[in-house]
């Protein structure tokens, strides 16, 4: 259980001010969920990126928000737009080691300041942005934590995701040059931290600043590709052998 703040029966539904929380729906071209795809084949970016909407994409985005205002709430004493519902009480259960996984890395660093669902809109690199779970910046280290709420297990290391997300965080605050990135996956109780260096990221700058639109490159990045169907050079019995072999 987190040390200090509020805890799960501090969240009562009378201390609901308002209207529910919604969430900004900004969606850039290059964006981190999908760096996977864009980065190894440029050509996808002529198709809409349009995220998918199925059951579990809409609860990972009802999880995220119940996790983004609680730790505002517990850090920030943000008490404004929470309403508690019988819903948000199950979803909490679920989230709790990824608020133990944050208390202890806060609690690992020197005071860091933290921030929550923190949007990072594209700076000199164009069309690329996005929002980082948790950032917490203690001097020159960035320590993003990334929340995942499907039971597949997500590597921490070399993972292009994790990476931008870094990335951006340091376009944002140029004096950091320590970076670890984590995984949570509370449904699993599984969390992985990697590091990276400043290298790595300006060798990741480079791949996004060269990444064309000319570029189509087949793989196993094809398999949530928008344009799978129409693109002229992915081969769909490819696709499903890769996607197979991956899984
Ligand atoms: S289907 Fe594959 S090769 Fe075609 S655009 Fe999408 S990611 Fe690129």
């Amino acid at each position: 259980m987190l040390g200090h703040g509020p805890t799960l029966s501090d969240l009562d539904s009378r201390d609901s001010r308002s209207q529910s929380v919604t969430m900004p729906d900004i969606h850039h071209e290059r964006g981190p969920s999908s760096a996977s795809r864009w980065l190894n084949c440029g050509g996808s970016l002529t198709y809409p990126q349009t995220e998918e909407a199925g059951p579990e994409a809409l609860e990972g985005t009802r999880l995220h928000h119940v996790a983004s205002e609680y730790l505002e709430r517990v850090y920030h004493g943000n008490l404004s737009s929470f309403v508690v519902d019988e819903q948000t009480e199950k979803d909490l259960v679920i989230l709790q080691p990824y608020y133990d996984f944050v208390e202890r890395t806060i609690n690992d660093l020197n005071d860091p300041e933290k921030y929550f669902e923190l949007y990072c809109p594209p700076t000199d690199i164009p069309l690329f942005g996005g929002t980082v779970d948790v950032l917490l910046i203690d001097g020159d280290l960035a320590w993003v934590i990334d929340l995942k709420t499907g039971f597949k297990f997500v590597s921490a290391e070399d993972n292009e995701q994790l990476l931008c997300y870094t990335l951006l965080a340091k376009k944002r605050f140029p004096q950091l040059k320590q970076f670890r990135q984590s995984i949570v996956q509370p449904k699993v109780n599984y969390s992985a931290t990697h590091s990276c260096t400043l290298e790595e990221l300006d060798e990741l700058e480079q791949r996004i600043r060269s990444n064309s639109k000319a570029d189509f490159t087949p793989g196993a990045h094809c398999e949530y590709c928008p344009g799978l169907g129409d693109c002229p050079v992915a081969d769909r019995n490819l696709v499903q052998i890769m996607s197979y072999a991956k899984s």
